[in-house]
């Protein structure tokens, strides 16, 4: 297939109607599909042949969209799964199973903190958690002789870290595991996690991806480049017989789609975390003006950041785009022509001075949620960090005043006086 511009698979990627079909992508709302001989069938369930038979497996609307993020990111392979949080899971319970070991960035989103730190521990998956700005040798002392993978986020969410690509990428590599990247917050539009090393890439959809708020999702994408076979004793999973599917070998029987056929035979069809066909349909609607979106997410957060800093009621902003940020660098290597939408900073005065500000807010909304077309904030000291005292919450990264702003893409003009009739309340 030529190669096209991103812009244009957000657009058309992942569904190409044939003569007479619907120019757009059906919603496929069905569970079962209908066959002449129980031999056709056969060959399905011992994936023999393609097709479909069950939606816990695959859905016509579901395997669309996956095929447009897979196109977008670079990728050979891509399923949804019904959130972010069964994403990243699905993506790392597909390699490692109780009595082995996973790296990860300890900047990462509260709920996969919560993931590897407590749920998986209880089934017997161990984590090590290295700082994002780790020494090299920090970062190879934190590898065990059962480590099967290596985990972070492109950007973390809420603390802005700009993921170091290289330095995690090269330390995967030398123990010969993939290096999975969370990629939710730049988006494919702006950071393609495979161009930089990384081996498997996921998403929320939830965020910019679906970009309205309207529907909880996720995504997995495979590079192919992994080589399993050249790591076979570390991977039996994928390069050993699969006794539940009739002794097939995933790396030798799907080459660079074995990872996501894996995840799909096995973890979706035993755990069964699909994403309804509607929400598919929305997440597509979604995907089409993504390329756009980004764009004018960036720019309005870069004015409002740039504003923000010069204010004096500020005491500090953290937004990669900023000069002054210490994630500048790395965003200007990995991400030059835009991070995200979303600013963390705070105000002088502490959490009450906080507080203040956000009531005093008329237009950005208090909400529980980032990335999506309307700007809205949250003070995590009084919300979903509440239970922490302020010695508590600064040894998680959270200050009392750290307000995360989502700069959504209303006029830029007119989210800037909602933020300065606000801050004037103060
Ligand atoms: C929101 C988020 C998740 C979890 O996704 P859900 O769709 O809410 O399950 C995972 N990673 C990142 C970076 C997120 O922002």
């Amino acid at each position: 297939m030529e190669k096209k511009h991103i812009n244009t698979n957000c657009i058309q990627a992942g569904y190409t109607p044939k003569n007479g079909e619907p120019r757009v992508l059906p919603i496929y709302q069905s569970t079962t599909y209908k066959y002449d001989t129980s031999e056709e069938m056969a060959k399905l369930f011992d994936l023999e042949a393609e097709g479909y038979f069950y939606t816990r497996l695959q859905n016509p609307t579901n395997d669309a969209v996956a095929a447009k993020i897979a196109a977008l990111e670079g990728g050979t392979a891509a399923m949804l799964t019904s959130s972010g949080q069964a994403a990243n899971f699905f993506a790392i319970f597909n390699i490692c199973s109780a009595g082995e070991h996973v790296v990860s960035s300890s900047a990462i989103y509260g709920g996969t903190f919560n993931l590897l730190n407590v749920t998986m521990r209880k089934m017997g998956i161990e984590v090590t958690f290295v700082e994002p700005d780790c020494t090299e040798e920090e970062l190879e002392n934190a590898f065990q002789e059962n480590t099967k993978c290596v985990f972070a986020e492109s950007i973390s969410n809420p603390s802005m870290v700009v993921l170091d690509f290289d330095k995690f990428a090269a330390a995967a590599h030398r123990h010969g595991v993939p290096f999975i990247v969370d990629n939710t917050f730049p988006t494919p539009v702006n950071c393609r996690p495979f161009e930089w090393g990384a081996d498997i890439v996921t998403h929320s959809t939830t965020k910019y991806m679906d970009g309205h708020a309207t529907s909880v999702g996720g995504a997995i994408v495979e590079s192919g480049k992994f080589d399993w076979m050249a790591h076979r004793d570390k991977f039996p999973g994928m390069t050993e017989p699969d006794e539940s599917y009739h002794g097939l070998v995933y790396s030798e029987a799907f080459g660079e789609k074995a990872f996501i056929t894996k995840a799909t035979a096995q973890v979706m069809r035993d755990l069964g975390s699909i994403p309804s066909p509607h929400n598919a349909f929305l997440l597509n609607i979604g995907l089409e003006t993504l390329f756009l979106r980004m764009k004018r997410h960036c720019e309005n957060a870069q004015a409002v950041a740039e504003y923000l800093e010069k204010h004096e009621k500020v005491a500090w902003v953290e937004y990669p785009g900023l000069k002054s940020s210490k994630n500048y660098a790395l965003a200007q290597k990995y991400m030059p022509n835009g991070t995200c939408g979303v600013i963390s900073f705070g105000v002088k005065g502490g959490r009450e001075a906080a507080t203040v500000f956000m009531d005093s807010l008329k237009m950005a909304a208090i909400v529980t949620h980032v990335a999506d077309a309307r700007t809205c904030v949250l003070h995590p000291a009084s919300t979903t960090h509440r239970q922490l005292s302020d010695v508590q919450l600064e040894e998680a990264g959270v200050s009392p005043d750290l307000v995360r702003l989502s700069v959504g893409l209303e006029y830029v003009d007119d989210i800037i006086a909602d933020i300065s009739q606000a801050l004037d309340q103060i």
